[in-house]
């Protein structure tokens, strides 16, 4: 068997595109802009690429962009400020804060300031327990690109045995919970799981959130099943250079899966997509309008 790859690269363009349809009908039908403020402490190359790509494809989508560059050594006091500031600031609709924050930081706080209903990225305390309770939230937007791409491609995943390696708060956590919510049976795998393989095999929808390059073999997979891959690891090629892969096999478990996502090209291009639609029904709630379908959990 061959998987059917799950095209992450096109699916995100679709998703900017329903993005920008509906923040063109909001300007014109009620002259509202959503905006994203991104806020971006110290100069870590990383980072840097992140916020100018997120930038980039704001402004692309129609929306208002605004990017607050603040120097490495900047205090906490001052970094409240700006959120408090933004916070107050009618025309942003979304706050980001790229992190990781320098280490004189601490991200919990900084976090917890945001507006939870501008907190586009799903970390805020609010959030979390929102969306742990199975209530309407702001949902984290690599775990939302991860949902959005099943759905698509399986319908619906009611009853189906899902598998998440990986606990942590930005990934794994919040896609069990969407799983759940799509009343899949969840097993969250993690470091000290037993017989990893073996509960592997048994899932229908594997999602791997590891940081370990290629750790899943074929051999793990079930016949059939979805595999979501959102490891990005860069590895040493044979000839000099580096490459990107994910933490699954990608060669062996694609002789197995029934679809799976490839490294790069699956889940990376969907979480500013998903980024762009939070930002979206952020602005919509915060405007009493109608949230745009097919975009939230
Ligand atoms: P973390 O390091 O925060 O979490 C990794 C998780 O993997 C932990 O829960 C850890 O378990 C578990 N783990 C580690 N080793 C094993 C093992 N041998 N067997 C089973 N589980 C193991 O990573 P993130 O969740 O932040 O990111 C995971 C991957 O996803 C990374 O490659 C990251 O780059 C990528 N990523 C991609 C994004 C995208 O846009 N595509 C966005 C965010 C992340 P334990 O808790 O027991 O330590």
């Amino acid at each position: 068997m061959s998987a059917e790859i799950i095209d992450g690269k096109a699916f995100a363009a679709t998703v900017r595109e329903k993005v920008a349809t509906h923040v063109a009908r909001l300007k014109e039908e009620a002259g509202i802009v959503p905006g994203l403020a991104v806020v971006l402490v110290g100069e870590d190359p990383a980072s840097q690429v992140y916020v100018r790509s997120k930038g980039k494809q704001t402004v692309e989508v129609g929306m208002n962009s605004y990017e607050h560059k603040l120097a490495a050594d900047t205090s906490e006091a001052d970094l409240l400020a700006l959120i408090t500031q933004l916070n107050n600031d009618p025309a942003v609709h979304g706050i980001l804060v790229q992190l990781p924050l320098p280490g004189h930081l601490n991200e919990d706080l900084v976090i917890n300031s945001i507006d939870p209903a501008k907190d586009v990225d799903g970390f805020h305390i609010s959030n979390v327990g929102l969306l742990g309770t199975g209530q309407k939230s702001m949902v984290p937007c690599t775990p939302l690109g991860c949902l959005m791409m099943l759905r698509d491609h399986l319908g619906s995943l009611s009853g189906l045995n899902a598998v998440v390696i990986g606990r942590s708060n930005i990934v794994g956590k919040p896609m069990a919970n969407l799983l759940l919510g799509d009343s899949c049976t969840v097993t969250i795998a993690h470091s000290r799981t037993r017989d990893l393989a073996d509960v592997v095999r048994r899932a229908d929808i594997v999602v791997a959130a590891v940081g370990r390059a290629e750790m899943v073999p074929g051999d793990w997979i079930g016949p059939g099943a979805t595999v979501i891959d959102v490891g990005i690891n860069r590895i040493d090629k044979p000839g000099g250079g580096t490459r990107l892969v994910g933490d699954v096999d990608f060669a062996s478990a694609s002789a197995v899966a029934g679809a799976i996502t490839p490294v790069p090209g699956g889940v990376g291009p969907m979480t500013i997509a998903c980024l762009l639609a939070n930002t979206l029904t952020a602005c919509c709630r915060a405007n009493g309008l109608e949230e745009p379908e097919g975009l939230t959990a």
